[in-house]
């Protein structure tokens, strides 16, 4: 286990192909922000013909306050927050001693704050985007990519998708999709239920459109810092609490064989503060760090993924750059094939899932953790 981030300076070079040209991001082409989107726009029809979700599990969606997830219930189809069932869902960053670094709800104005923290540590984290904030804040998403995060979905609309139909639950997907593809060219792969709150029918309307649910491993790594404010919660709170899930898993037997997801956000001024103060807790203890990508050695972290190396004349961006991603290269695919080169790079060094020295990439994603660590 030690000898895999021993490594020095492997330097990786992967490439993610651009599938689909960007679109200039303009809000009145999308659906109302923070809302279901409507199933009967043309735009949904035209998405739900190309599924067929006649296979279903029929269970019927919950009802919930808005804002909030749906009460237990005696038979919820292997819901992974109430029945502690997670089906095929990770749970588990697939790295021992690893820190599944993932930041949800964003992208809000506190998250260049965040950017700026993780580019200092050298730091590459997967960011679970909000469709409704990715096209208030495109030029941070394009930032996170550039820097070298690994973007993934957390809904158009944050409801809780058990409560949603089938058809609901595909106009939030979809539309969180062309938001993101609209900004960087790249149609997302992973995503994590809002709230944890899944079940069988929701993976299975997921797994048609291609999606892999992300939770994160047991309460015990809910940073909480989404309470941090309310009823007297401070950050002190959290980061103690924190600091005890990380002292167990240290000397626990987890530490060898797996790592583990954390829930953090990068919602408001109060989560990111907490995350400078939380991701130091681990590094201190000689704990890696990876996105999701990493994690799960996927090389190929979004759908239509290309693996056409990148033309040695494309140029890498050296430190403090903000090169646009898939600048002068954007990819002509027509979004049902990859596009051959031009997607943006990504550089990997060795030790843990710290990005190299140079800091910042016209990058995605983290290196497959079987080339690095052997
Ligand atoms: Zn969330």
């Amino acid at each position: 286990m030690v000898k895999l981030i021993s490594v020095s300076f492997t330097v990786l070079v992967l490439t993610i192909s651009a599938v689909k040209a960007q679109i200039p991001i303009v809000i009145a082409n999308y659906p109302p922000i923070n809302t279901v989107p409507d199933v009967k726009s043309a735009q949904v029809q035209a998405w739900l013909k190309e599924l067929d979700l006649s296979g279903a599990p029929a269970i019927a969606p919950l009802t919930a306050p808005a804002g909030s997830p749906p009460a237990c219930a005696a038979n919820n189809a292997c819901t992974w927050t109430c029945d502690n069932c997670p089906a095929d869902d990770v749970t588990t960053c697939a790295v021992p001693n690893t820190w599944g670094l993932t930041f949800d709800d964003g992208p809000s104005t506190a998250t260049p704050k965040l950017l700026d923290f993780l580019k200092t540590q050298k730091l590459a984290a997967t960011f679970f985007l909000i469709g409704s904030n990715v096209i208030q804040h495109p030029d941070t998403v394009k930032r996170e990519l550039a820097e070298g995060h690994h973007l993934a979905s957390h809904t158009w609309s944050h409801s809780a998708l058990t409560t949603l139909t089938n058809e609901q639950i595909v106009a939030e997907m979809k539309w969180t999709e062309k938001a993101v593809m609209d900004a960087t060219g790249l149609r997302l792969k992973y995503m994590r239920p809002p709230y944890g709150d899944i079940n069988n029918r929701v993976r299975f309307v997921l797994k048609k459109m291609g999606y892999i649910a992300v939770d994160w491993t047991g309460d015990e790594f809910d940073t909480n810092d989404w309470r941090i404010g309310t009823n007297n919660f401070t950050q002190a709170a959290a980061v103690s609490t924190f600091t005890k899930s990380l002292d167990a898993y240290v000397a626990g037997p987890n530490k060898a064989t797996s790592g583990f997801y954390c829930l953090e956000h990068d919602v408001s001024d109060k989560t990111v503060t907490a995350a400078l103060e939380l991701v130091p807790l681990g590094v201190k203890r000689s704990i890696n760090f990876a996105s999701v990508s990493g994690c799960q050695s996927d090389a190929q972290p979004y759908q239509l993924g290309g693996t056409a190396p990148i033309p040695p004349a494309d140029p890498v961006v050296g430190a403090g750059g903000t090169k646009p991603v898939g600048a002068g290269s954007s990819g002509s695919g027509t979004g049902n094939s990859p596009s051959g080169s031009n997607g943006p790079t990504v550089i990997k060094n060795s030790g843990a899932s710290h990005l190299t020295a140079a800091g910042v990439f016209s990058a995605v994603a983290v290196a497959a953790a079987g080339a690095l660590f052997a």
